[in-house]
């Protein structure tokens, strides 16, 4: 079990948190005209330190910490298991502002199944970094591809992204959707269908 395979993004140069963040967002207060010594900002430059720390936690955890000793022997079930509207919180990495929505993940298991409380930690493994959204949706797919080798696995990501939705790009409630899907869900038209078929199932909400 590895998280390499789907993690793209080239190892950090340093230690994470060698370096503070806190007078770096006071520079950018500065920038802005503010005054940084204000009673109202005083603290801002510790309060957004810790809010990007917590934000960005996933870069120090890996899907092997998170799922622990949840992969279980079962050659009974065979068929698709489904987690939908499972909420996230990420921060795209070209304006490091928010988007969140919603992943639906899905796997058909070969012998091997997964605590199901794990997909959403496993989500939350990739979404607590920098991201893009098709990079967040390929790198859960491979993280549960790796971690029980299933038939296949599909992923399904609807967000908003404020870097669009407060500048004006997108209205208001648009949503961006991104999919991957690995194995059977690639390779058979009607495991892909079943998939989406549940996905859109859910709550009477349509695509
Ligand atoms: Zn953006």
């Amino acid at each position: 079990m590895s998280t390499t395979k789907g993690a793209r993004r080239p190892a950090r140069r340093r230690p994470a948190g060698s370096a503070p963040i806190a007078p770096a967002v006071r520079e950018i207060l500065v920038a802005l005209g503010e005054d940084p010594d204000r009673e109202g900002l005083a603290k801002t430059p510790a309060r957004v330190e810790a809010a990007y720390r917590f934000l960005t936690r996933g870069y120090h955890q890996s899907v092997a910490e998170v799922v622990g000793d949840a992969v279980f022997d079962d050659e009974s079930h065979q068929n698709m298991v489904l987690v939908r509207d499972i909420q996230f919180y990420s921060m795209c990495e070209h304006h490091m502002l928010p988007f969140f929505g919603v992943a639906h993940v899905a796997y058909i298991p070969k012998g091997r199944i997964i605590g199901l409380s794990k997909l959403p930690r496993i989500v939350d493994v990739f979404a607590r970094r920098l991201q893009v959204q098709e990079r967040l949706t390929d790198q859960i797919a491979d993280a549960i591809m790796d971690a029980i080798a299933p038939h296949g696995v599909g992923v399904l990501i609807e967000a908003v992204h404020l870097c669009m939705a407060m500048r004006g790009v997108e209205k208001q409630n648009s949503h961006t959707v991104t999919s991957a899907v690995r194995g059977i869900f690639r390779s058979d038209q009607r495991t892909r269908t079943e998939f989406h078929r549940l996905v859109q199932g859910r709550s009477g909400r349509s695509e």
